[in-house]
């Protein structure tokens, strides 16, 4: 995994979607199919002997991330969505953005008790998401074991914030 060129592919967009984010652009790195394949490989080499049951992974850029990963690593994959978006029965939890508030839901059959759950998504900021898709696993029975990143923003501390302190929190790429 070039760490170097995987930086270098992420761009930064100033006051996007508010004034005073800097935005991280991930969609230069799905322009480059080796650098892609390399994030992929990485996860996937981190938790190959972790013996996940299923792959859980945040709407909608989780999503860009999840479903490659769970089929190198020919595993379940389970969408997490915005509310409204799930048809069948849904478990939901609503939490704080950088940005604003949101909830987020999950099908109540699509993790069974006691399942290893791996979280996937593009970004780890103020843990907030993390914390609440970790949160909604659990409420409908799964383990969650792992939550994986390409790009962690260290400054924002989000580890912290995450509740489930025995959860292996994995991330590429961490800028400072
Ligand atoms: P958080 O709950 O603060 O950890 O935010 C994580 C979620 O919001 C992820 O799904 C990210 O894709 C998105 N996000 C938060 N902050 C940023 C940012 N500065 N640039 C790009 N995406 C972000």
């Amino acid at each position: 995994m070039d760490i170097q060129k995987l930086s270098s592919a992420i761009r930064d967009i100033h006051d996007f979607p508010v004034k005073d984010i800097i935005f991280k652009d991930i969609t230069p790195v799905l322009q480059d199919i080796n650098l892609f394949n390399g994030i992929i490989d990485a996860i996937a080499e981190e938790f190959r002997d972790k013996k996940i049951n299923k792959i859980a992974a945040i709407e909608s850029r989780g999503f860009i991330f999840g479903m490659p990963l769970a089929v190198k690593m020919d595993i379940p994959f389970v969408p997490i969505r915005k509310k409204g978006k799930l048809p069948a029965e849904t478990a939901f939890i609503s939490y704080d953005l950088e940005y604003g508030q949101a909830t987020i839901e999950i099908h109540k059959d699509a993790v069974k008790k006691d399942e290893k759950v791996l979280i996937i998504d593009d970004l780890l900021a103020t843990g907030g998401t993390t914390d609440a898709a970790i949160k909604l696993v659990e409420q409908i029975g799964g383990d969650v074991i792992a939550a994986a990143f390409v790009l962690e923003l260290t400054f924002l501390n989000g580890r912290e914030k995450i509740g489930n302190k025995s959860a292996e929190i994995f991330s590429i790429l961490k800028v400072y």
